[in-house]
């Protein structure tokens, strides 16, 4: 008999993150002998600097090459922890420190941790798709929080406190945000930690894995320096984006000492533990020199400079310049299409791949995502091609 089988219910609400799509297709195109240039996917165009490289090839020569525990290794745990009380002046204990594989796995376990019918999650949209997509697996009511491109991409304070009601179980905030690049100012961060006092009952899920990525001397704010809503807070973070390490599938995260335990048993019953050089890589990472960081991020300043301008000589598009990450998120309502269409027409005809805005929520129509982690020739030749593919 033919098999007849089928996952679970919940299975059919699961998401994608459709940059995956994208990125699967651009390269189906380069291979037919198409010239492309991804502005799709958001990572790095970098190479993990060498000295972060070596510590991870040492490891596996030192012999690391066995389990750890579930929750990382000490000296690393200590080192996140020590890292986070420097830059945000708090204190983080490093026995509330989770090594994970990957940001997405702190946002998994907790969403998994606090979703179910019945309760609400608000999240940011536009925002990470995986979001939306994990609230609905676990059955749990999506509830978007608007980001607005004339707050320049921020959230507003009072609009996400607004949607709080006695069901709500967790709100997520991302800042430095994704798709948007929008870096929410301190005040609205004061006024919604005073705001949460009302609403005991919320956990936060804070998505800071931009937080080095922040122009114009800027600061970031990070949700941990609020001792307020430091029992209820989980801190996501990871070395992905900062320093250019995406395969290495390396994340943090400091959990409040009512859910640790919970996702240190999540990581016995799953992953077990992030693979041992990856690891000793990571501790190198944070504890090795920065210039390579600092460099990095002085090519994305350029980068952001060049697509804003050049995105707003374009007539019909409007671009806001994004205060953080390695995003431009332009207004593209004016020139008559509408965005996913445009997205699909300017990787097959035009040969650039970008992510139409609805793929990070429903308030992202009216808007493309192009990613800047690519050069700066490409970066030129690639607007270039959406100005004349939006001429024709
Ligand atoms: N959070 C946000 C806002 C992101 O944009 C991403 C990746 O693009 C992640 C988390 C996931 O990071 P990782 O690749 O380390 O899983």
């Amino acid at each position: 008999m033919k098999a007849s089988i089928q996952p679970v219910d919940a299975f059919s609400r699961i998401g994608e993150e459709n940059a995956f799509a994208v990125l699967a297709r651009a390269s189906e195109l380069t291979s037919q002998g198409r010239d492309i240039i991804n502005l799709g996917i958001g990572q790095p165009d970098f190479p993990t600097p060498l000295n972060i490289v070596d510590a991870g090839v040492k490891a596996l020569r030192d012999g690391h090459h066995g389990y750890t525990p579930a929750v990382g290794i000490e000296p690393l745990r200590e080192a996140v922890a020590h890292d986070l009380a420097i830059r945000y002046q708090s204190t983080v204990n490093s026995q509330n420190v989770m090594i994970v594989p990957g940001g997405k796995v702190t946002m998994f376990s907790a969403i998994l941790m606090l979703g179910e019918p019945g309760a609400d999650i608000l999240y940011p949209d536009p925002g990470f798709p995986i979001y939306r997509s994990m609230i609905e697996f676990t059955g749990a009511r999506p509830v978007p929080v608007p980001i607005r491109e004339e707050n320049g991409f921020a959230f507003s304070a009072d609009e996400t406190l607004s949607l709080i009601t006695p069901s709500t179980r967790l709100l997520i905030i991302n800042s430095p945000a994704n798709p948007c690049g929008g870096v929410t100012p301190k005040v609205e961060f004061d006024k919604l930690v005073k705001g949460l006092e009302m609403h005991p009952q919320v956990t936060i899920l804070s998505d800071e894995i931009y937080d080095q990525m922040i122009y114009d001397g800027q600061e970031h704010v990070s949700l941990l320096s609020y001792p307020e809503i430091r029992d209820r807070l989980i801190l996501l973070n990871g070395w992905s984006k900062t320093y250019a390490m995406t395969g290495w599938r390396l994340g943090y995260s400091v959990w409040p000492d009512a859910l640790f335990d919970a996702v240190r048993k999540l990581a016995v019953n799953c992953w077990s533990c992030v693979n041992a050089p990856a690891q000793y890589a990571a501790l190198e990472a944070i504890t090795g020199p920065q210039e390579s960081v600092k460099g990095m991020m002085s090519a994305f300043a350029d980068r952001r400079r060049v697509v804003v301008k050049e995105l707003n000589n374009i007539p019909g598009v409007s671009c806001v310049t994004p205060a953080g990450a390695f995003y431009a998120f332009p207004n593209i309502t004016d020139t008559g299409w509408k965005s996913k269409p445009l997205a699909t027409a300017l990787l097959e005809d035009a040969g650039v791949a970008t992510i139409g805005g609805p793929d990070f929520g429903i308030h992202g129509e009216g808007y493309i995502r192009l990613s800047y982690a690519n050069s700066l020739p490409n970066i030129q030749r690639a607007i270039d091609r959406i100005s004349t593919f939006l001429a024709a």
